[in-house]
């Protein structure tokens, strides 16, 4: 994903998690400024508390809180830690976001001065203001004794306070108390307990619920409404052909109904993951939100134009690939709708494109001209709104994943070799389909990417051949396909296509390197990098 302030991602994330469990959203969480907060947190063994008839006799309902002679310091570093845990959604994130207090989290009291004095001995005569940090949620009850100081005749604000903490050698360090606080409880990169999207939603949903924040949409520029949109919607749609509702004879094209490969749970859900059923909720929101998010599912979604169509059809379109492919252009809704389009091919399917079926001793024979093509290339000539077309790959160890020139499920090419002489091959259509619409009569620029599970060597390489403005590379690409067929007519294609990355692209034989329990994968520290890296690589060190 892009990079999106979490807030948005919080908001699409919350937006998801509300529809799946709408009786628990907002709710009795939501209600308590952060002030009456602040005034619950009393620290009775430091402070007397006040007769309780005196209380009694101010009537007032704001009044009854205990008017403790407090510390006004304490007091304004709580207030600060409660709108710190609203305002960054990392702050003290390593407890879940259920718990939405102060006083659950961070407690701030006077420090114990023996213990104080334990810690640091001789600098203690310097600051004579000690208070400890406490995290009532920590088992192992460690906890932070610092110095705070406020320049004298200053008003006690987290502003005009700075934090001295000592360290085991004698170190000190001084710093602004917010910086301080921010630096030592924030922890942006500390998602350990979110590794999962349902842990992650849950969490999300319970910050939003817990800390009561809210906007108005509608006041924000619209780039950023767009943005919302967007990541709420999904990046990538699958496009189906339905029936227009109006009039059942017309087809029309819509954003579809998501992807979803095969088992939820398999090795390479994190490399080929499943494209979600575009969320639709938001546009209920008024009929201006709903043309916008119109606007932006046709415009900005990426439509995904897949050739695979696994066993188990949990969401997939219903439309054939090819079908699909063929009459999208001349049903799209909107002409922006086929500005971002990406392909996903098996090997052989994405040869089948250019027109490439290996026979045997032939590896890059023709096919005949009668031969059915799944997603022909010159297609995209149709395709009359194109502006960037992505050329999307699945790891050879996925379940669906076939090699033009092996005839076992178990075998594959090298993906860093057959990637490599697919763009050698397709080159000369794609330069045909780039110069056709930079000839239409709305001329633009064709950009070509390539994402999934590729080599980041070779993505980079192609990405800059194929976009390459300046320079023409079509002598020096001729030449390296000229070069290739000819060591074909000399080497067997089997040994040509063997893989010698340091992760084997191909699956090892059947044989299953990973069977772990969803717990074991949660619990053991870099399992989940480990699995995802055997099933897909994107470097090669093996590379030079
Ligand atoms: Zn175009
Ligand atoms: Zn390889």
């Amino acid at each position: 994903m892009d990079h999106i302030v979490p807030g948005f991602v919080a908001l699409g994330l919350a937006n998801r998690a509300a529809r799946d469990s709408p009786s628990t959203v907002g709710g009795e969480l939501i209600g308590q400024t952060p002030t009456e907060l602040s005034q619950d947190v009393s620290e009775p063994e430091t402070y007397p508390t006040m007769p309780k008839r005196k209380r009694d006799t101010e009537g007032d309902v704001s009044s009854i809180q205990p008017q403790i002679p407090s510390d006004p310091i304490i007091d304004a570093l709580h207030s600060f830690i409660q709108q710190e845990r609203k305002r960054d959604f990392h702050f003290l994130a390593e407890y879940s976001h259920k718990y939405k207090y102060q006083k659950e989290l961070l407690v701030v009291s006077k420090a114990d001065l023996t213990e104080a004095k334990a810690i640091h001995k001789p600098s203690l005569e310097t600051w004579d203001v000690w208070y400890t940090f406490t995290e009532p949620l920590r088992s192992d009850g460690f906890s932070r004794t610092v110095a705070i100081e406020i320049p004298p005749a200053a008003n006690p604000t987290v502003a005009n306070t700075t934090i001295t903490e000592l360290g085991r050698k004698g170190y000190k360090t001084i710093r602004p108390a917010a910086d301080w606080i921010r630096n030592t409880y924030s922890s942006p990169n500390d998602m350990w307990c979110m590794q999962f999207t349902d842990q992650q939603y849950e969490e999300q949903r319970l910050w939003w619920s817990n800390t009561g924040q809210s906007f108005r949409l509608l006041d924000l520029p619209s780039e950023m409404r767009e943005a919302i949109y967007l990541q709420i919607l999904g990046r990538i749609a699958v496009p189906d052909i339905v029936d227009s509702q109006t009039q059942p004879i017309d087809k029309k094209l819509v954003i579809g109904f998501g992807h979803s490969y095969d088992k939820a749970r398999r090795i390479g859900a994190n490399r080929d993951p499943d494209i979600d059923h575009p969320d639709l909720t938001i546009m209920r929101t008024s009929s201006r939100v709903r043309a916008e998010v119109t606007t932006v599912a046709h415009r900005d979604t990426t439509k995904r134009f897949t050739a695979l169509r696994p066993r188990e059809k949990r969401m997939n379109p219903k439309t054939c690939p090819a079908d699909l492919f063929s009459r999208a252009p001349s049903l799209s809704p909107d002409p922006t709708f086929l500005r971002h389009v990406q392909l996903e091919m098996t090997a052989k399917l994405y040869f089948l494109s250019i027109r490439i079926l290996p026979r045997p001793g032939k590896p890059f024979a023709s096919a005949t001209a009668g031969f059915p093509t799944v997603m022909p290339l010159e297609t995209l000539k149709q395709f009359t709104g194109l502006q960037t077309l992505d050329f999307r790959f699945i790891s050879p160890k996925h379940e669906d994943a076939k090699c033009p020139w092996s005839t076992t499920a178990a075998l594959h090419s090298c993906q860093k070799t057959w990637i490599h002489w697919y763009f050698l091959f397709a080159w000369p259509r794609l330069k045909a389909v780039q110069d056709f619409h930079a000839n239409l009569p709305t001329p633009h620029t064709l950009k070509f990417t390539l994402s999934g599970c590729v080599k980041s060597a070779t993505r980079r390489y192609w990405e800059y051949t194929l976009n390459d403005k300046r320079v023409d590379h079509t002598k020096t690409i001729r030449a390296m396909e000229t070069k290739l067929r000819h060591r074909a007519t000399k080497m067997d294609i089997k040994d040509m296509v063997k893989c010698a990355c340091e992760n084997p692209c191909a699956p090892m034989g059947g044989k299953r390197l990973f069977q772990c329990s969803e717990y074991e994968v949660r619990r053991i520290e870099g399992l989940q990098e480990e699995m995802d890296k055997y099933y897909w690589d994107f470097e090669d060190e093996a590379e030079e």
